[in-house]
């Protein structure tokens, strides 16, 4: 049986002193593929040590030895894509093609900090002062198990663009992907103890790092619930903070858009990643006039969004990730029927002749209104709530009425009137006739969605401190 390192510490690969032994199961079939034995406090206190330690040094490193560590990281990301494929397709459940996407975007998220550090000034006249921009110091990073690889590069990139050391704490339900992540970053050459990894227990690992005065900044993207409490216990040491947290984006289709198109991308944005996507568009913000159109719309392209073995080519949805994310979702389901929605499509139970693993019917509700739980809560699984608005006014006050705010969608043929739209809704990416992602362009999330922004230089400065020099 495979056994999953949880402990690099020091720029090694050690035992963990934690003992509790997990089982990974594989979402397929619910069959374990490995296991891990959780690191612990004393692994948590050894690396803010190593971290601490490692400080003084690495952030006086000059701008081109970072840009050739970050390099180093992207091209040992490349060299192991096919590792990370298999990781992300039978730990997560991801098809192939976007276990492929969801893995190459962490090689160029490196390449592209790399990129961008070397236009970067840390030191800038403002009026009659020179501003320095230092890097924070030891920052402990904390990552989901929906997107392993993408969530630590985006942070890991900019922690070590910015000049800080790093604990990094992925999430202990992915981790495979991240162990063969932290194996390609201890293969760039970096110092010792500059990124240092402890996996296990998310409560037992995040203790020792919160009550520390050493660690001086945490960036975590997860739920919601969770990075309310760490930003709490933040306060308590003054650590910087960075939230990426839930959503519930709305996808206004608005009266002029060809729905033949927009459809298509309406169930794309809300099944994305299995339906298990912070950005994921769930709520469906459809014209009255149009509503039959979109409903059969929406029955025919929704049958192309086939769910099976994740290995296979044309499966477009595998499993969701553990057997909490299965019940979790027909949870969801059953709470939509019970408050009244109609189903469209998909439904309670398994999909026929999927009979194990954590295989859900992909679900679109009709006649939802935007108050009931379906259209309120993140649900993170395929599920889909088309909510029907009268004029464009009230789309755009039904999309903002929400607690999160991290993405939404327009689609509109005419790109002057989707583009009015957009600068009206509270969301930190608006989507306009795409789906594209911009690797250098501000992410994060207004309200619930989150505190700060990652990616570019914003991300970058999400990492540093800035001192003014009077003269
Ligand atoms: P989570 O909050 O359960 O876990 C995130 C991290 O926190 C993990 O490393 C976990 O070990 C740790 N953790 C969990 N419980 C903890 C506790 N009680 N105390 C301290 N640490 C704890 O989130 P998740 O289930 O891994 O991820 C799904 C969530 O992440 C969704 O809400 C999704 O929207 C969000 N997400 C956001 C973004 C973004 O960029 N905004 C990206 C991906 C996922």
């Amino acid at each position: 049986m495979k056994t999953i390192k949880s402990v690099y510490v020091n720029g090694k690969f050690t035992e963990p002193h934690g003992s509790e032994m997990v089982s990974i199961v594989s979402p397929l079939d619910g069959k374990e593929i490995a296991q891990i034995v959780y690191a612990d406090e004393q692994d948590t206190l050894t690396a803010i040590s190593a971290a601490k330690a490692a400080l003084p040094d690495y952030s006086k490193s000059t701008i081109n030895e970072r840009v050739e560590y970050l390099k180093n990281i992207s091209i040992e990301i490349e060299k192991r894509i096919d590792d990370l494929i298999i990781a992300t397709t039978l730990e997560y459940g991801a098809p192939g093609e976007r276990a492929k996407w969801a893995n190459l975007i962490a090689a160029t998220t490196f390449a592209n900090q790399a990129e961008m550090l070397q236009k970067y000034s840390f030191s800038k006249q403002v009026n009659e002062s020179t501003v320095i921009m230092e890097p924070v110091g030891v920052a402990a990073l904390f990552t989901p198990w929906n997107a392993v690889a993408g969530s630590i590069a985006i942070k890991v990139a900019a922690a070590l663009a910015a000049g800080c050391t790093i604990i990094l704490k992925p999430s202990e339900f992915g981790s495979w992907q991240a162990e063969i992540i932290m194996e390609c970053i201890a293969a760039a050459g970096l110092p010792d103890g500059v990124v240092n990894m402890v996996n296990g227990n998310g409560a037992v690992i995040t203790k020792p790092i919160m009550e520390s005065a050493d660690v001086t900044k945490i960036s975590f993207t997860g739920s919601t619930l969770v990075g309310k409490i760490l930003a709490k216990q933040a306060v308590d040491t003054m650590k910087r903070v960075t939230l990426e947290l839930g959503g519930k984006s709305a996808n206004i289709l608005l009266e002029d858009a060809d729905f033949t198109k927009a459809i298509p991308m309406a169930l794309q944005a809300g099944f994305m990643n299995n339906g298990q996507a912070c950005i994921a568009g769930t709520r469906l913000l459809v014209p009255e006039s149009k509503f039959g159109e979109v409903k059969d719309l929406l029955i025919h392209e929704a049958a192309k969004f086939i769910v099976g073995n994740p290995s296979l080519a044309d499966v477009k949805i595998g499993p969701l990730a553990s057997q909490k994310q299965y019940d979790r979702i027909q949870q969801y389901i059953q709470t939509g029927i019970s408050e009244g929605a109609e189903l469209l499509v998909g439904g309670l139970g398994r999909p026929e002749g999927l009979n194990e693993g954590y295989y859900v019917k992909p679900t679109i509700f009709v006649k939802v209104n935007n108050e009931m739980a379906i259209a309120r809560e993140e649900i993170f699984g395929p599920v889909l709530s088309v909510i029907t608005y009268s004029n464009e006014e009230e789309a755009i006050e039904i999309a903002n009425n929400s607690v999160y705010g991290l993405m939404a969608y327009v689609s509109s043929d005419n790109e002057a009137h989707a583009e009015n739209v957009a600068r009206q809704l509270k969301a930190g990416r608006v989507l306009v006739n795409t789906l594209k992602h911009d690797p250098m362009a501000p992410f994060g999330g207004y309200k619930n969605s989150g505190i700060g922004r990652e990616n570019g230089v914003i991300g970058l400065e999400e990492f540093l401190e800035a001192k003014t020099l009077i003269k």
